[in-house]
């Protein structure tokens, strides 16, 4: 069913145009939109704007609605919950679903050993919270993180954020106490091994911290805005094993990779990496906002009653499409989709590759997938094609993103219940845009 759109004093409902200089006058110019068209509605791999024009979706939302838009689990969990009641605080008076997201999400998440969770509502202070918690339980300072990283836009999450354009530009100054090490990134560091780059990584946080000063070592699996950077295999458990040595609390950023994305529950799931604590949100809750910590009890319980929490997280409509959301994933077999998706969207992004030598790599995982762009012959990012080749999807009715610290490399992340003549038509636009 369609929401009736707001008429115009004419009784025309409003174009994306005039949309568009509306919006010029009311909303502030640094929230920018990758297309310029107002959305209607959206479904499970389509977008329709108010224009009738139809979109293929690989976006998802930057990767929230996994289970599509507007699923029917969560429409009707959301639509019940609402009724009977909109809000109370879990701090103030607690409800059930708040505790059963907790539950699911201790069980879900990689490690058999006993867990806790907090909600939130946005990654960003998902990742707050962890950095909270693992100052809190250690009774130390610094925070490694990684080049290419992105962890949000908060003042702390920036400084946690590798990329200067656009998240930090004049926004400083920033959080004390954080530390960049590099990545393990197998087109750019001269392949080396896992093994090797969690070695050159270990050795500047000794030299440089000292991993007596390190409460936390904070890593995306598989990296987001970065680049959709794949460490080579090796590199994820090598840090794993160091952080416990080094009694230093591991955190895997899993709020882009998560909840099916990378074709398991969770991307720690491939390499058997057992985190300390996860951050989580993005697809847990099938568009509502909801973000978790979830990890180890005894560094969850460490912080003292009173010191994590908030207004907002955990409500209890976005903990209702959470629960949807989870039990859709469980019966369609989202991880499977993830992986049919992979299996379907690479050959098409081979064939590219093959004709196409600005085409660098295709990598990434399930429906995490992504190729880099270069100056042929050269390791030279092309963010010039990189925008081009965005741009003609765009014209064409392919929704995608780009990402990556140089801007050249173009993300396609699909809702994972998009059908297989959704995904193959957006393969066909893809391919035509590349020329
Ligand atoms: C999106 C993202 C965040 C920030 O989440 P918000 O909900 O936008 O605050 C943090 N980490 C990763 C890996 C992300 O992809």
């Amino acid at each position: 069913m369609r929401a009736p759109q707001p008429r115009t004093k004419s009784g025309a409902a409003p174009t994306s145009e005039e949309l568009h200089k509306r919006r010029g006058d009311a909303v502030a110019r640094g929230v920018g939109s990758v297309i310029p068209s107002y959305v209607d509605h959206a479904s499970g791999g389509t977008i329709t704007d108010v224009d009738g024009r139809e979109w293929i979706d690989f976006a998802a939302g930057i990767a929230v609605t996994s289970v599509g838009n507007s699923a029917p689990r969560v429409v009707e969990a959301v639509r019940a919950q609402v009724e009977r009641f909109t809000h109370t605080c879990f701090m103030v008076a607690p409800y059930e679903s708040y505790v059963a997201v907790c539950e699911q999400l201790n069980a879900l998440t990689p490690g058999g050993f006993a867990k806790r969770s907090a909600l939130f509502n946005s990654g960003a202070e998902a990742v707050e919270n962890a950095v909270k918690v693992a100052r809190h339980a250690t009774g130390r300072p610094a925070v490694v993180v990684f080049d290419h990283a992105y962890h949000g836009r908060t003042n702390l999450t920036m400084a946690l954020t590798a990329k200067n354009m656009p998240y930090k530009h004049r926004f400083g100054p920033f959080a004390g106490e954080i530390y960049r090490v590099p990545m393990s990134y197998p087109l750019r560091d001269g392949g080396l091994s896992g093994a090797e780059a969690a070695a050159r990584a270990v050795e500047l946080i000794e030299k440089q911290v000292g991993a007596d000063n390190v409460a936390a070592l904070l890593i995306e699996p598989i990296q987001g805005e970065g680049g959709f950077v794949v460490p080579a295999p090796g590199f994820l458990p090598a840090l794993r094993a160091w952080a416990t040595a080094a009694g230093v609390v591991f955190v895997a950023d899993e709020i882009q990779t998560g909840f099916c994305r990378t074709g398991d529950w969770f991307a720690c799931h491939h390499e058997g990496v057992e985190p300390d604590l996860v951050t989580l949100a993005k697809g847990i809750a099938g568009g509502l906002p909801l973000a978790a910590v979830t990890g180890r009890a005894e560094l969850m319980d460490a912080v003292h009653v009173g010191g994590l929490g908030g207004t907002y997280g955990g409500n209890p409509i976005a903990c209702a499409a959470a629960l949807a959301t989870i039990e859709t994933m469980h019966e369609l077999d989202l991880a499977g989709a993830a992986r049919r998706i992979e299996s379907l969207l690479v050959p098409r992004l081979r064939a590219i590759a093959e004709r196409d030598p600005r085409v660098a790599e295709v990598r990434g995982r399930g429906a995490m997938l992504a190729v880099e762009l270069v100056l042929p012959g050269t390791l030279t990012p092309d963010p010039v094609a990189t925008a081009a080749i965005s741009a003609a999807c765009h014209a064409a009715g392919l929704l995608t993103l780009t990402c990556g610290t140089y801007g050249n490399v173009l993300r396609f992340l699909p809702p994972l219940v998009i059908s297989d003549g959704q995904l193959g038509r957006g393969a066909d636009l893809l391919d035509a845009a590349f020329g």
